[in-house]
């Protein structure tokens, strides 16, 4: 049931006046509930709460980190319908979309469930004494890797399950160790309680300490503001715009005491398709990219925003076919009105550029909060003295550079921002002329899809979500797979202890 009130560990409270609802883009009104935003004492409750759990959260084994994990995916799940139609109310998502992010949150808590069951994640290493050797003696080191504290998370818009309160961030935070604060993201604040309604029963019936975990409601920047300048916070998790997650990231590097802040923040996605690619399978090609650029309204971090080509007639034919199949597919509704101005904003601020041309805007008029799809194209030569070209246009948009020569196309690689992703179309004939393409881009993003599409990410050991800065504030690690624990834990050795002071694990 939604309350509307802020979870402080395992309490409910509504200290505070100010309240806000959410909308539902769909209809185009505001929802029912009235959510109470949280005060700055309910913030410092919620991370005192948090500091002092910590102590014994650290120590909690990881067989019962990881049925605390299980049942908090247990829990998600007996939410049932209430979750479902929150979720879409919140939203203008379908039910099936509902359902499938429901699906992979599950499916990443049961992940982290896994990993912890055993000490292997920690890849603890151990340099046995040497007490003869000369001249001098080697101690005995073990290192292994522990949590750094109280983690804030912020939710993002676009991912209200699998991104958002019990997402990946918490997930792999509680995993490693680390109690939780949740900054709910207002857009879909309801989906928040109902989920964090779902990690309270679980941390109350697998004996979790109170305060493992809390939700913190808010529809302004000052909670998530007083929550990163916490002393006692010691990091944070960020998906969202790259303003957001570079203002929290100076933010907490100004503190007294810097932490670090695992934002992922913008990106729009290189697709590289060489002619013979075209030539080949260009018609089939801009049928997959037609569905990958309007997937879920353009609203995914790795929608295929730049498609980098070499001019030529084919080429042309290629441009002309991606945009009339994608204009073709039938507007979506976008998660909220403030996404459909920027959309609106910034996809307006892009196409007035000099020497850009829209080849084709879905036309037809489309209900308050629709997004119509709109393919541009350009000039290599044009987009390359142009970084305004350059910014993401959240939503159903691509735009296609036509570069004069393969020199031309590694050099506009080579000057992109970091990149979550970089997606490579060819032919075996061209598999001699990749390395050079392969190596710029290598240098620009955090993975490369050979003959794919970029939208949809794998979440299993070997996933890389993360790229250069925009792409992430730290390229070096992921905020998808279970790899993307290592971020809320540091490396700690123990010298010369005796055996039975260490941990399980390093005896
Ligand atoms: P956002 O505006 O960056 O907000 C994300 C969260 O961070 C919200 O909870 C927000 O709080 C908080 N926040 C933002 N700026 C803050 C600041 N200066 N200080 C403290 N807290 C701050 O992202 P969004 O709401 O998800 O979507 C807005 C736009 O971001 C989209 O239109 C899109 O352009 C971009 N976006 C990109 C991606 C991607 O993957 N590339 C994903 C999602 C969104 P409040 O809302 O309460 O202020």
């Amino acid at each position: 049931m939604i309350t509307g009130k802020n979870y402080i560990g395992n309490n409910l409270s509504e200290k505070g006046n100010k309240t806000y609802k959410t909308f539902n883009p769909k209809l185009n009104i505001k929802n029912e509930y009235n959510f109470h935003e949280a005060t700055l004492e309910e913030v410092n409750e919620a991370v005192i709460l948090a500091h002092n759990t910590f102590k014994e959260y650290r120590n909690v084994s990881g067989t019962k980190r990881a049925d605390f994990l299980n049942a908090i995916a247990d829990e998600i799940m007996d939410l049932g319908d209430e979750l479902v139609q929150t979720y879409m109310s919140e939203t203008g998502l379908p039910e099936g979309r509902a359902a499938g992010e429901r699906g992979r949150t599950i499916f990443q808590l049961r992940s982290f469930a896994e990993l912890v069951a055993n000490d292997e994640w920690r890849d603890n290493t151990i340099d046995e004494a040497v007490p003869d050797r000369v001249p001098m003696p080697m101690s005995d080191i073990r290192k292994t890797y522990i949590a750094l504290g109280p983690v804030v998370v912020f939710g993002a818009s676009n991912f209200p399950l699998a991104y958002s309160t019990a997402g990946g961030d918490t997930a792999s935070a509680l995993a490693a160790g680390c109690p939780v604060i949740v900054k709910s993201h207002p857009m879909h604040a309801g989906t928040g309680e109902l989920v964090a309604s779902a990690i309270i029963k679980a941390a109350e019936r697998t004996g979790m300490p109170n305060g493992v975990f809390s939700n913190l409601n808010s529809s302004g920047i000052e909670v998530g503001v007083q929550l990163v300048s916490h002393p006692k916070v010691k990091a944070v998790g960020f998906t969202g715009s790259i303003k957001g997650g570079r203002a929290l990231y100076d933010l907490a590097a100004k503190r007294e005491e810097p932490i670090p802040v695992f934002a992922e923040m913008g990106s729009i996605n290189p697709v590289i398709i060489t002619p013979n690619a075209i030539s080949k399978r260009g018609e089939a090609l801009a049928t997959t990219y037609a569905g990958s650029i309007t997937m879920g309204t353009g609203q995914f971090c790795t929608n295929p925003g730049l498609i980098l080509t070499i001019a030529g007639n084919e080429t042309e034919a290629f441009i002309k076919d991606l945009a009339a199949k994608t204009t073709a597919i039938d507007p979506q509704c976008m998660l909220h009105p403030n996404i459909k101005s920027n959309y609106t904003r910034v996809g307006n601020d892009v196409t007035s550029q000099n020497g850009l041309e829209v080849v084709s805007k879905y036309e037809a008029i489309v209900a308050d909060n629709f997004a119509p799809s709109q393919i541009s194209t350009v000039s290599g030569t044009d987009f390359l003295i142009n970084p305004k070209m350059h910014q993401e246009v959240f939503g159903p948009f691509s735009l296609v550079v036509r570069c004069k020569d393969e020199a031309q196309l590694v050099e506009i690689i080579e000057g992109l921002e970091g990149q979550l992703t970089g997606t490579i179309l060819a032919e075996e004939e061209d598999y001699a002329n990749l390395p050079e393409i392969v190596d710029a881009l290598q240098n620009r993003v955090g993975r490369i899809i050979f003959n794919g599409v970029p939208t949809g990410v794998e979440v299993c050991d070997s996933m890389t979500h993360g790229g250069p800065y925009p792409a992430s504030s730290d390229s070096r690690f992921t905020a998808v797979g279970t790899g993307a624990i290592k971020r809320w834990v540091r490396p700690f050795s123990y010298q010369d202890f005796p055996k039975e002071l260490l941990p399980q694990s390093l005896k």
